[in-house]
């Protein structure tokens, strides 16, 4: 009962996968890159076009989208923050800091060996897909 409930899951987390690789073919094929919305010192929202220093769930909220939900339709990879680049910095320095950047750095898959044993599937973002495009050439 368990595993059949465990094979609908993954096989609607397949169906996603193919819909959000044929959205990030087309918008490949229109030569639009979402990183290029990200800049030193503003991120420039894809939906109105306005420039930010991050693109918070306010004005995302907006546009009736959740942060998550605007990096899937543009590819974002998931870890992606929606923020310029200065900002970036500025929150990695303080993580450091404080100490915060210790506790992130904990990454679940590597600790538990039963997510791991789940294993290999894995939505590749836009973005991602972008980056080994380049790494490749
Ligand atoms: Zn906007």
């Amino acid at each position: 009962m368990r595993k059949v409930a465990f094979a609908v899951r993954r096989r609607s987390a397949e169906g996603r996968t193919d819909n959000a690789a044929s959205a990030s073919m087309s918008r490949a094929a229109l030569g639009i890159d979402p990183r290029q919305a990200i800049q030193e010192d503003m991120i420039r929202c894809l939906i109105c076009g306005h420039t930010f220093r991050q693109l918070t769930n306010t004005h995302l909220g907006g546009h009736g989208l959740r942060s998550a939900e605007y990096k899937r339709r543009f590819g974002y990879n998931r870890g992606r923050p929606l923020m310029c680049r200065a900002l970036q910095r500025l929150y990695a320095e303080r993580a450091v800091r404080t100490g915060l950047a210790a506790q992130i750095r904990v990454r679940p898959i590597l600790v538990n060996p039963e997510l791991r044993a789940r294993g290999g599937v894995r939505r590749i973002a836009f973005e991602e897909w972008l980056t080994r495009r380049e790494a490749r050439l």
